[in-house]
């Protein structure tokens, strides 16, 4: 796939039209500046893309969303310029379409049911950068976050280890660290320094195992501050009893299991240090693939 991994496959799907094109010159997690570092120094690329994009979606809608005013972005960029307001989860494709749309991805539907698809900034631009040079280009552009919160710009080839970069940048990583793919908040942590770079790899991120606070198996004390700072307002003490007996059903059907958007705020939150976003992606992962092996048998 081209660096950003643009979504093609959804424009092959008849019975999901899309009307919308949304173009993130931003980035959802926090720490992670990939795609704004793409706005600012590939425009030219980001101004073709569009282009193409136009022609061979037919789509015309087409908004590029950037963190506050995009004053230096010229009108002539080929899409509607919208803001989007710093601060987490503001970036979010969910709350991004609810301020574009002015109405909420229903529960357990996607953006893409309502008509609308993400691109990144950097696959705007590597389709551009394609059709001009008649090459497809390999390199992606990375946010590296050592253990110290310095972040680094790097552009690699995809496929890369992430232990080449570490080394390139003179980042140790350490028995028990933490790497994680992606940012702070919503990142998977992987186990091998060997991991590859991929086209939709915005960001590594090396957490010294000194400043990792550890999950807990202390319960849930009802203290409400997850459901305080729940953008979803899903009632998160509740749904997290259900999640961690496996009950994933009635998480779903009771307590708003497919309202949540994954921002990962309940987790931060927590002050017991329950794994509550881990139990919330485990408890849609069961259900799908359950969903998955009773649609085998029909
Ligand atoms: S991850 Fe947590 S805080 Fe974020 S939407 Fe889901 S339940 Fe709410
Ligand atoms: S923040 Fe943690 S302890 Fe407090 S209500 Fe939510 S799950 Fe329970």
């Amino acid at each position: 796939a081209l660096p950003g991994n643009p979504p093609f496959p959804v424009f092959f799907n008849p019975e999901k039209p899309i009307h919308t094109i949304c173009i993130t010159g931003t980035d959802h997690d926090l720490l992670v500046t990939t795609n704004q570092h793409v706005l600012r120094t590939r425009i030219e690329d980001i101004k073709n893309g569009i282009l193409i994009l136009k022609k061979i979606t037919r789509v015309k809608q087409i908004f590029l969303m950037v963190f506050g005013s995009g004053a230096p972005i010229s009108n002539d960029i080929g899409a509607e310029i919208r803001p989007v307001k710093a601060g987490y989860p503001a970036a979010l494709p969910q709350i991004m379409v609810r301020d574009l749309l002015g109405r909420a991805v229903p529960p357990g539907k996607t953006c893409e049911d309502l008509g609308v698809s993400f691109f990144t900034a950097e696959a705007v631009a590597s389709i551009g950068r394609a059709f001009a040079s008649n090459a497809i280009p390999v390199s992606k552009i990375i946010t590296v976050i050592g253990k110290d919160g310095k972040r680094n710009m790097v552009s690699a080839r995809i496929g890369t280890p992430v232990q080449d970069i570490f080394s390139a940048l003179g980042i140790v990583v350490q028995d028990k660290d933490r790497l994680i793919v992606g940012g702070p908040m919503t990142g998977l942590a992987v186990f091998s320094e060997s991991y590859p770079v991929l086209a939709d790899t915005d960001s590594v991120m090396v957490q010294d195992h000194a400043g990792i606070t550890p999950v807990s198996d202390y319960p849930c004390i009802n203290c409400g501050e997850c459901v305080r700072i729940c953008p979803a307002k899903i009632p998160v003490n509740m749904l997290v009893r259900y999640l961690e007996t496996g009950r994933y059903e009635e998480a779903a059907d009771l307590y708003d299991l497919y309202c949540c958007i994954e921002c990962g705020l309940c987790s931060y939150v927590c002050v017991s240090r329950m794994p509550v976003f881990q139990y919330i992606r485990l408890g849609k992962y069961e259900l799908s693939r359950r969903q998955a092996a009773e649609a085998s048998h029909d």
